[in-house]
């Protein structure tokens, strides 16, 4: 395990091409889209850890009709 995290994604385009930035700890570039952004721990969960089912089923908020 490393110290910092690295992210696999862009959060802004998806893309991974990122690169640690030169802004700092925590920072990075994204060389697809050249957004700049930061990673920051912000803390435990009060709830805790929960064990991740192997078969999730997330509900669908994201899928909407598009109003024409
Ligand atoms: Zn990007």
């Amino acid at each position: 395990m490393t110290e910092r995290a690295a992210p696999y994604y862009c959060p802004y385009c998806g893309d991974e091409d990122l690169r640690p930035s030169e802004e700092g700890h925590g920072a990075w570039e994204c060389g697809a889209c050249n957004r700049a952004f930061r990673l920051a721990f912000l803390g435990l969960l009060a709830a805790g850890l929960r064990r991740t089912p192997e078969h999730r089923t997330e509900p669908d908020h994201t899928h909407r009709e598009a109003p024409r």
